[in-house]
């Protein structure tokens, strides 16, 4: 893309850092101007229409242009476009929705505290157990075990819990006392000759021996995603929470799931707890939440952890955490309309019947001897390429350029290719998409 001068690139350029790129690259290159989007499919300011295939950042799961999420911001910004959660103040939208997902929750589950984003979510629920553990009369009990490629967030302490070198390197986390277990990845991680079986039980050894060198009353919580996304969409193998979770509870450790991808059908199942078999004591929740048309995130915590929180803050006087935009009723009132959505047009239902025939179309490209695993669950999936030379992501950036090309946005993670296209697509679609993607697959030579 070359930028042409006072063009809407060359403003871009001009004034806007980047999340996620590189600064350089974007000033010379300029950046792709996305116009509209319908359904599945969004518009760029050409004109071309792209395929969305990881529902923007796997989070627009009713798809674009939904006018009755449209109808839901209107209505509610006509009422009482803001009003915020402090000083024991509420509103509609927040109260339903804090009693929707509490009814929803897949375990029993007592609050729920409002966020605006993953990152502030996961720094919440970091903050809260460290506050918990000085009302438990535990101070030394603040450590958390995250997992080597988990990803949780970019705030300081959500990005110490990712596990990824990108959110660590050059802004000197992470923090002390976050430390990171091994990933679940069977196909990158096993040692020679290991079984599945034998591997997860290797991690689960290993997590007891870090919990026993650190002192496990030192250990406040572990947290996981279900299925591991930006990571490089990584399922964990048969038995691995079952065992991670017999050793947290050896050790009364709680388990936080991040179900910021995984929440909402994803797995094909309304959570990815329910898909793994997880019983954690705190989850969180955004991006489908509200199908990402309003920044929500939000933090359920069970009785565990609600009730030495609120005996701490009657003894403070307040419990000094919080957002302006917590509980935005805008938000608040579109993400309930999202799970309606979710709920009336059975998407989760729609993201199993579909997941076969996804499952199977990435399987088929696996015949290619660019590819070196294909990975997936319910409608979330990847194709990890061979790396190339000595660089990692020459090959996953050339088929992300391969796919754009063809009119499918996809998410290059280094080699790994990721879809996980918005929950209501149909069967006809996901044909559609798996043609441009094995099309821009068969196109790529080294
Ligand atoms: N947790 C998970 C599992 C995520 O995938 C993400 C975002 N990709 C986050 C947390 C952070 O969310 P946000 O970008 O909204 O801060």
């Amino acid at each position: 893309m070359t930028v042409q001068p006072n063009s809407i690139e060359a403003r871009d350029a001009a004034y806007h850092l980047h999340p996620y790129s590189n600064a350089r690259k974007a000033e010379a290159e300029g950046s792709l101007i996305l116009e509209e989007g319908e359904g599945i499919y969004v518009t760029d300011n050409t004109g071309k229409r792209y395929i969305e295939g990881l529902s923007g950042l796997w989070s627009v799961a009713v798809g674009f242009g939904e006018q009755r999420l449209i109808d839901a911001a209107n209505a509610q910004m006509q009422k009482l476009p803001y009003y915020h959660a402090f000083a024991q103040k509420s509103h509609t939208p927040a109260v339903e929705l804090a009693e929707k997902l509490v009814q929803m929750a897949p375990v029993p589950m007592s609050k729920v505290f409002f966020t605006n984003s993953g990152s502030e979510g996961n720094d919440t629920v970091v903050k809260l157990l460290w506050y918990r553990a000085n009302a438990m009369g535990q101070p030394q009990k603040k450590k958390i075990i995250s997992r080597i490629k988990g990803y949780h967030g970019v705030t300081v302490a959500s990005a110490s819990l990712t596990g990824l070198p990108y959110n660590h390197m050059s802004f000197d986390l992470p923090l002390p006392g976050i430390m990171h277990a091994g990933c679940p990845h069977y196909g990158g991680f096993a040692q020679e000759g290991e079984s599945e079986e034998q591997f997860v039980a290797r991690l689960a050894q290993e997590l007891e021996d870090m919990i026993l060198a650190e002192g496990p009353d030192t250990i406040a919580a572990f947290i996981g995603e279900p299925v591991m996304g930006a990571g490089g969409v990584i399922v964990p193998p048969e038995g691995y929470w079952a065992a991670i979770q017999a050793v947290l509870k050896k050790y009364d450790i709680l388990l936080i799931a991040d179900e910021v991808i995984c929440g909402f059908g994803r797995t094909g199942q309304m959570f990815g707890s329910q898909t793994m078999g997880m019983e954690p004591d705190v989850m969180v929740l955004s991006k489908q939440l509200s199908s990402s048309y309003m920044p929500i995130s939000a933090v359920l915590v069970n009785d565990r952890v609600y009730q030495p929180v609120a005996d701490e803050s009657d003894r403070i006087g307040t419990l000094g955490h919080g957002y302006t935009g917590s509980g935005h009723p805008v938000a608040a009132a579109v993400a309930l309309e999202n799970i309606k959505i979710i709920e009336e047009r059975d998407l989760v239902g729609n993201a199993a019947r579909l997941s076969p025939l996804f499952l199977s179309r990435l399987k088929d490209l696996t015949a290619n001897p660019l590819v070196k695993e294909m990975r997936g669950i319910g409608l979330i999936g990847a194709l990890e390429l061979k790396q190339q030379g000595d660089a990692v992501g020459v090959a996953g950036g050339a088929m992300a350029a391969a796919c754009m090309e063809r009119g499918l946005i996809v998410r290059n993670l280094g080699d790994t290719v990721a879809l996980c296209p918005p929950l209501i697509i149909t069967e006809e679609q996901m044909v559609e998409m798996f043609d441009i993607y094995a099309d821009a697959l068969a196109s790529l030579s080294f």
